[in-house]
């Protein structure tokens, strides 16, 4: 964080506008040139977008959501939001991304839509993946609150299913304090989804605002007119966190840059070690990667060696269904019980 956002953060204050507002939908515009997407919606968490994403599709209740084993919560709760229970797949052992094998055995009539996560930054097959669910008729719902601005065979992660989600939190690879943005090339997606992030109006108070002196509205003085037309949430993105984040985006590049560089730090200081390795097959050509983890076997005697040399770590993440909130959701995740033991992440 620098002056860049500080400056964009007073032109708000100038304009005394600090909600849903002008910087907002000049964020979305610059996401989607950014990412090349259609449509863009900004919202306050990453876990606000998934939730509208899928409660756009209306899925008859109890239908099946497949999601891998080790994410963060978000991406199973967001299925209970919406009446829909969490189906949790294993991950692939060298990838720790959600395992097209053990899709492939999960899956039921029931299932209606898949949420990949591309864990840490590290891209899905998405290629394979696509081609199954698109076989199944799933609806593919990618989770890049991990990886903004990584891409997977030339183009934006989030732009390959049917629908991206992103996460601006503050420990993500780009940040807004909170905040969230989905993106499709759906339009009638789109337009479904916008009501859905401000209480289900049609019409925003911005929109409503600029309209105010509009001669061309068929009704003069109807400015105010607004209809709720679909159950909504209060989860948009105001206009300060759009400050923060049109800044963070001209950065968002070399911020994943200079992650690159840290990691291949990382890759050459631990090529020598027998007991430590690389937990992602990091691939840094146009990466963005969020996580630098490696696997050890003696995990937590490694983690006190390097709290005593003050070096902080975390685990990221543990299996969902080994939470006592999860567990009546447990289903054979073999791989992902026993990766998760050896997981170590490093400061990045
Ligand atoms: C952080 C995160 C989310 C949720 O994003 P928030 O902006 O914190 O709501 C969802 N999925 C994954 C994989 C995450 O890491």
């Amino acid at each position: 964080l620098s002056d860049d956002e500080l400056d964009n953060i007073k032109e708000v204050f100038n304009d005394a506008w600090l909600g849903l507002g002008p910087k907002v939908y000049h964020f979305e515009d610059e996401w989607n040139k950014y990412i090349k997407s259609e449509h863009s919606i900004a919202v306050n968490s990453g876990t606000a977008a998934l939730h509208v994403a899928l409660a756009a599709y209306e899925f008859p209740k109890n239908k099946k959501v497949l999601v891998p084993a080790i994410t963060f919560s978000a991406t199973a709760a967001v299925a209970l939001y919406c009446n829909l229970e969490p189906v949790f797949v294993d991950i692939d052992k060298e990838t720790l991304t959600i395992s097209l094998s053990d899709l492939e055995k999960k899956y039921t009539d029931d299932c209606v839509a898949i949420i990949p996560v591309h864990f840490g930054g590290q891209p899905c097959d998405m290629d394979k993946l696509m081609d199954w669910a698109k076989n199944k008729g799933l609806v593919v719902i990618e989770d890049c609150a991990n990886c903004a601005g990584g891409e997977y065979k030339g183009k934006k992660l989030g732009t390959i299913g049917d629908i991206g989600c992103y996460s601006f939190e503050e420990k993500k690879n780009m940040v807004t304090g909170d905040g969230g943005m989905i993106s499709t090339n759906d339009i009638e997606l789109a337009n479904k989804i916008r009501p859905i992030r401000w209480h289900g109006i049609d019409k925003d108070t911005w929109q409503r605002q600029k309209d105010i002196n509009d001669t061309n509205i068929e009704d003069f003085g109807m400015h105010w007119y607004y209809e709720i037309v679909t159950l909504g949430y209060k989860y948009n993105m105001n206009d300060l966190m759009a400050a923060i984040g049109l800044a963070q985006l001209k950065k968002l590049d070399l911020m994943n840059e200079m992650r690159k560089n840290a990691i291949e730090k990382y890759l050459v200081g631990i090529s020598n070690c027998k007991t430590i390795k690389a937990s992602f097959p990091y691939a840094l050509e146009k990466s963005a990667y969020w996580l630098f983890s490696i696997r050890c076997k003696k995990r937590n005697e490694l983690i006190i060696f390097l709290k005593n040399k003050g070096i902080a770590t975390s685990v990221h993440f543990m299996p969902l269904t080994m939470h006592p909130f999860y567990k009546r959701f447990d289903s054979n995740i073999d791989n992902a019980r026993s990766v998760y033991k050896e997981l170590i992440t490093l400061p990045l």
